[in-house]
């Protein structure tokens, strides 16, 4: 018997070979590390220890005991796997109880939850709109939005960030069009790689001028904003007029899995159309009883005071930035210019420009022992490379001091160049 394997044919691996060459002559190529310790402030990659300030885990719950004894005690009982989709085999307790748990700290009607944040994008716009409908996107608006919004072929339209004059202009065309169809507005409330807010008060007063319906990724605020720390929306006042509230339950609640919050009639309606929902098997149970754990521990005491540190150190680390000597050119990410994102979220890029300056600056910091990734086209336009510098709850004052003395070291090096 022959074992030797068969070698795909010559002209596809010619041509991959040449796609990937290019992506390195760009600084766009990207490789995997590999990450042997738990998620937290401490982290071991390549058999290398760093100080991580790259992660989504902002309150440190990614490997707190409160979780994975949620996980472990719903595994004993009830095992792994889900089997199939909710509809086929049964619907869980665990992800009933979820479900209610989060629409108590949303105060919603109702939740539906899907097995990513992207699956949840995914399933939802597609559900709602069609191809005589359209959808108006920020132009800095998550990739699982955009792919979302495409897929659902719905008229697509794009406004410059935040840009509240745009959007206006954009709504009165879609409502004037000959057979209006229905419109969504799809906006983050925390940009992912800005770190910069929304002007959701305004966003929601327009869409409602012109009939619109709002829908707003909460992912990065989810845990951050709110008396209970359900979100902007919340912090807003403004949740009970978005029609469509999204987030993740894989970053500051430090689970895994995507949600949707809203009325039962929109939950009743994505059970029956979201495609990612249908025709995808349910979460693992254990995912499931983690992210209920985490959704009880944000909106509680201990979570207010975990939050609070969190906010500790953003302003800590802002105030180190501003205060080095090239603190004045360095362009902490949000509209050009540079303060716009000065403490809105524990987002805070480090704005460089080049794509291989930021990889550049990436590898000094890994030398120094700071594990802070280098983002690039496609996840932020070309030319607006960044150091995406992420803070956690997780970290000591002390750990942030010393992020802040390195930076010092590079100080000139970090100022914007375009
Ligand atoms: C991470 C992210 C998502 C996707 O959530 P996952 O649960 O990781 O799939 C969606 N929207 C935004 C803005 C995000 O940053």
């Amino acid at each position: 018997m022959n074992t030797e394997p068969t070698p795909p044919p010559r002209c596809f691996q010619t041509g991959l070979r040449e796609r990937l060459a290019s992506l390195k002559a760009d600084g766009l190529h990207r490789e995997l590390r590999r990450l042997e310790t738990a998620q937290g402030s401490r982290i071991k990659v390549d058999g290398r220890a760093y100080l991580n300030f790259s992660s989504n885990d902002y309150l440190g719950l990614a490997n707190d005991p409160l979780l994975t004894a949620a996980a472990s005690q719903a595994m004993k009982e009830y095992g792994f796997g889900a089997g199939a989709s909710r509809l086929i085999c049964g619907s869980s307790g665990w992800h009933e109880r979820l479900e209610q748990r989060l629409a108590f700290f949303k105060g919603t009607e109702s939740a539906l939850t899907f097995s990513t944040g992207y699956a949840a994008a995914i399933g939802t716009i597609p559900a709602l709109v069609g191809a005589a409908d359209c959808v108006i996107l920020d132009k800095l608006a998550h990739a699982c939005l955009v792919d979302a919004a495409r897929l659902s072929r719905a008229q697509l339209r794009v406004y410059p960030h935040n840009d509240l004059d745009k959007l206006n202009r954009l709504l009165a065309w879609a409502a004037g069009r000959r057979a209006a169809g229905k419109i969504l507005v799809v906006t983050e409330s925390v940009f992912s790689m800005d770190g910069d807010q929304a002007p959701l008060k305004e966003i929601v007063e327009l869409k409602d001028r012109y009939g619109a319906w709002l829908m707003v990724d909460e992912a990065h605020a989810t845990g951050l904003f709110g008396n209970r720390r359900q979100g902007l929306c919340s912090h807003l006042g403004i949740a009970d007029r978005v029609e469509i509230q999204m987030g993740t339950l894989s970053k500051a609640l430090g689970a895994s899995g995507g949600f949707i919050c809203g009325s039962r009639l929109l939950t009743e309606l994505l059970i029956n159309q979201a495609r990612s929902f249908i025709f995808s098997t349910a979460p693992p149970l254990p995912a499931a009883a983690a992210a209920a754990a985490a959704v009880d521990f944000v909106a509680s005491a201990e979570g207010a005071e975990r939050c609070h540190r969190l906010w500790e150190r953003i302003g800590q680390f802002l105030q180190g930035i501003r205060s080095l000597p090239a603190g004045e050119r360095i362009r902490c990410g949000g509209s050009v210019g540079g303060m716009a994102a000065f403490g809105e979220s524990a987002i805070i890029p480090l704005i460089l420009g080049e794509e291989q300056r930021a990889l550049h600056m990436a590898g000094e910091l890994r030398q120094h022992g700071f594990f802070i990734p280098a983002i690039r086209y496609p996840a932020v336009p070309r030319g607006q490379a960044r150091l995406r510098v992420t803070l956690s709850a997780s970290h000591t004052a002390e750990e942030v001091d010393r992020l802040l003395k390195c930076l010092g070291e590079l100080d000139s090096s970090l100022a914007a160049n375009s």
